[in-house]
C-alpha cells in the first residue's frame, strides 16, 4: 500500500509499506483522509523525537476493512481516532478520564514494514496511510454524514480544543479568554469560548494574516507579536483585569508564562498545545496568589468515546461550524507543499486525501 514516510529529511509517497493484519483486540481501517497537525510537524523540526523511519499522521476518518480477534466493532463502520489506548479497568478509565490512564502510551505492536524492516508508527497511529492498525478503542464511530475534513479534525483539534474550554476550564458565559496561537488548535479554541458565551476572546498570533480567520471563529480582539512579553500588557490594554480563562495552544513556554501574567483573580491558564521535551517555565509564585491555576490538558482532559459524540451532534445540528477551518485538501503528492504552508502560516488546517481516489 501507499503511505506517506517520514526518513528525516523529507515527506515521501511509499508505495511499497506493508501493513499487517489486525492482532487480538485491534481494527484495520482504510484512511479516507487525515489533518495536518502541528504535532505531525514537531517531530520533523525535531522538537519532539520521533525514531525514523516513520508514518506520521493521528488526525483522521477512514472506514473499518477488517477486525482482530475479541474487537468488536463492525466492518464498514464510518470512524474517527483518539490517540490514547486504555486498559478499561484502572481508576482513571472508570472515572472517564482515560487520557490518565497508564496504558494511554502503550503502542501497538509495530504494524507497518518495508522490506521487513519496522516503520515507526506515529504516537499510536501513524494516519498518513491507505490503512493503518490501532487498537479498537481507539477508533470511534463518526456520523456519515460530516464532511470527511470536519470530521477528520474532531479526532485532535476540535475535541482538544472544546474539551480544554468545557471541561478544563469550565468557561462560563460572559467571562473573557486569551488564546495564544491561531492554528487549528487555537481557532477551534476560540469557537469553543464563543459557543461558551465568552464576552471577549483576544487572540494573540505573529502571523497578522490569521486576524482574518480568527474572527470569523469568534475573536473579539486580535494582538500580533512575537514577543511574548508584550502580550500581557497588550491584554490588559484590552481587558484591564486580565482574562478569566487563558488557553496556550502551540506548546511554547514563554506563551504559557505570557498567559499566566494575563489572568485576572481566579484566573484559569490551560497548557494545551504539546510542550517541548524539557521545557520549563519561568514562573513568578507571587502571579499565582490570587487564585489562579494552571492547569495542564491532555487531548482535552476527556473521554473521546464521550466528547466526540456530543460534538458530532453538534455539527449536524449547526451549532458548530467548523468548514471555514478547512484551508486546503490536497493527495499525498501534495503532502509536502502542504507542511510548508502550515509552517509559513499560508493555511488554517490542510487535509490529504488518501485511498484509490487521490
Ligand atoms: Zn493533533
Ligand atoms: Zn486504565
Amino acid at each position: 500500500m501507499r503511505a506517506l514516510v517520514w526518513d528525516g529529511t523529507g515527506l515521501h509517497v511509499d508505495s511499497t509499506i506493508e501493513v499487517r493484519p489486525p492482532g487480538p483486540g485491534e481494527v484495520a481501517v482504510d484512511i479516507a483522509m487525515a489533518g495536518l497537525c502541528h504535532s505531525d510537524v514537531s517531530p520533523m523540526e525535531g522538537r519532539i523525537p520521533q525514531p525514523t523511519p516513520a508514518i506520521l499522521g493521528h488526525e483522521a476518518v477512514g472506514t473499518v476493512a477488517a477486525v482482530g480477534p475479541g474487537a468488536d466493532v463492525p466492518v464498514g463502520q464510518r470512524v474517527v481516532f483518539t490517540v490514547l489506548r486504555r486498559c478499561g479497568e484502572c481508576r482513571h478509565c472508570r472515572e472517564d478520564r482515560p487520557n490518565l490512564c497508564s496504558a494511554s502510551s502503550r503502542p501497538v505492536t509495530d504494524p507497518f514494514t518495508r522490506d521487513g524492516e519496522v516503520v515507526h508508527q506515529f504516537v499510536r497511529l501513524g494516519a498518513f496511510a491507505e490503512r493503518i492498525v490501532v487498537a479498537q478503542e481507539q477508533v470511534i464511530p463518526v456520523p456519515a454524514e460530516i464532511p470527511d475534513p470536519v470530521a477528520a479534525m474532531l479526532g485532535c483539534a476540535t475535541v482538544t480544543a472544546f474539551g480544554a474550554v468545557e471541561d478544563r476550564a469550565r468557561l462560563r458565559a460572559g467571562e473573557s479568554v486569551l488564546v495564544t496561537g491561531a492554528g487549528g488548535i487555537g481557532l477551534n479554541t476560540v469557537l469553543a469560548a464563543r459557543a461558551a458565551g465568552a464576552e471577549r476572546i483576544v487572540v494573540v498570533d505573529r502571523n497578522p494574516a490569521k486576524e482574518r480567520i480568527a474572527r470569523t471563529c469568534g475573536a473579539s480582539d486580535f494582538v500580533t507579536t512575537s514577543d511574548p512579553a508584550l502580550i500581557a500588557p497588550a491584554v490588559r490594554d484590552l481587558v484591564p483585569d486580565g482574562v478569566d480563562a487563558a488557553f496556550e495552544c502551540t506548546g511554547h513556554t514563554g506563551l504559557l508564562n505570557a498567559a499566566i501574567k494575563s489572568l485576572a483573580g481566579g484566573g484559569r491558564a490551560v497548557a494545551l498545545g504539546l510542550p517541548p521535551t524539557g521545557g520549563t517555565l519561568d514562573l513568578e509564585v507571587r502571579d499565582l496568589f490570587h487564585d489562579k491555576s494552571l492547569l495542564g490538558c491532555r487531548m482535552g482532559s476527556v473521554d473521546p468515546h464521550r466528547k466526540l459524540p456530543d460534538l458530532a451532534g453538534r455539527v449536524l445540528r449547526g451549532e458548530l461550524d467548523l468548514a471555514p477551518l478547512v484551508s486546503a485538501v490536497v493527495p499525498m503528492e501534495g503532502a509536502a507543499q502542504l507542511v510548508a504552508d502550515l509552517r509559513d502560516g499560508r493555511i488554517d488546517r490542510g487535509f490529504i486525501r488518501f485511498g484509490s481516489d487521490s
